[in-house]
């Protein structure tokens, strides 16, 4: 049995050379002191070994454990510092690379067409009040005087949701909401998504960002000729010097209503595929408040009257940016959304 020990060192010494790598101790380590390494199996022989020889024995297996232990400890360390070596020399950083250039973000350019709208509303003394998405029939449909079997009502062209609520389909109930908690005068404009079954398309999308504005205050202090001076001013501020006309139309909200178009970006006016070679591209549809909705909040169309308007932003950053296809816009391809001049100069 001591021969065997000695030949298990010997052999366990012979291993654990200089060059030994981590495979290799781990080997010797496992075989030779693991739980059913060979050192525990000698030990479970030892009563086959005469007494009187027992403590020799166990003394020399101490010590080859403690011997081959300590050879492991020591490889393992240098083992583990020739690697932390290697790697620091392999990943060493050259400090006079260029940096990593992060990207800069920007807004979205609906976000930011909206931005800019807004600012120039602002300017005119208008204030930006938000209101819901999830609205109910009444301020959806009929405080803004849609009657009962109006097609808008139709599921097909509305997403309902579930308690009777429904995906405001304008941005029209921000009039009610408002008016509903405040007094005139009132300059406002309400900013949001609005949402039809509409397939996304070239020129339409489920969901769109609008705004409303309405202007309300005593019979006589707001006046078509108001409307038409500040969406004038609005179609001069944001598509600079532009022809621009107002155009009979119907809303179920507004009487009279109309429909501000202006000269074709493209043509000028001159006609080309676009415009259907009218020369004119609607913008914005608009008109006096129907006395029904001023009704439906409480004010008297005997005391009150004012007009209120209804931007499509999408629609009108197409014409602004000469952009084609609605779509684009929802697509999130940065190459596409990088190309816009900044307009607005950031969010509130
Ligand atoms: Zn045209």
């Amino acid at each position: 049995m001591k021969e065997q020990l000695e030949e298990i060192r010997r052999r366990a010494m012979s291993e654990l050379g200089d060059n030994a790598d981590e495979a290799q101790v781990d080997a010797v380590r496992v075989r030779v002191l693991g739980r059913s390494g060979e050192l525990t199996e000698i030990m479970r022989r030892m009563r086959e070994v005469p007494n009187e020889e027992r403590p020799a024995i166990g003394q020399l297996i101490n010590q080859i454990k403690r011997e081959v232990e300590a050879r492991v400890e020591e490889l393992s360390e240098k083992l583990k510092a020739a690697a932390l070596d290697k790697s620091l020399n392999e990943k060493r950083i050259d400090v006079t690379l260029p940096g990593m250039r992060i990207a800069r973000g920007r807004i979205h350019p609906i976000t930011d067409i909206m931005e800019q709208m807004l600012q120039i509303f602002e300017s005119l003394g208008f204030e930006v009040e938000m209101t819901q998405d999830i609205e109910d029939d009444f301020h959806n449909f009929e405080a803004l005087n849609f009657k009962e079997h109006h097609p808008a009502r139709d599921m097909q062209d509305t997403f309902y949701v579930e308690g009777g609520m429904l995906l405001r389909t304008h941005t029209s109930n921000g009039q009610i909401r408002v008016m509903e908690k405040r007094r005139p005068p009132l300059a406002i404009v309400c900013p949001g998504k609005c949402y039809r079954r509409d397939d996304l398309s070239v020129r339409a999308s489920p969901m769109f960002t609008q705004i409303e504005g309405f202007m309300v205050d005593k019979i006589g202090r707001v006046t078509m000729a108001h409307l038409k001076g500040v969406l004038t001013q609005f179609a001069q501020a944001f598509f600079g010097a532009t022809a621009i006309r107002f155009r009979a139309s119907y809303f179920p909200f507004t009487e009279p209503s109309a429909e501000l178009d202006m000269h074709c970006l493209l043509c000028d006016g001159a006609g080309c595929p676009v415009c259907k070679h009218s020369g004119w591209t609607e913008v914005l549809g608009c008109g006096m408040i129907h006395p029904n909705v001023l009704r439906a909040v409480g004010c008297d169309p005997a005391e009150y009257q004012g007009f209120a308007f209804g931007i499509g932003v999408e629609r009108t950053g197409l014409l602004k940016l000469g952009v084609d296809d609605m779509r684009l816009f929802f697509e999130n391809d940065l190459r596409f959304l990088a190309q816009f001049p900044a307009l607005s100069g950031g969010v509130r």
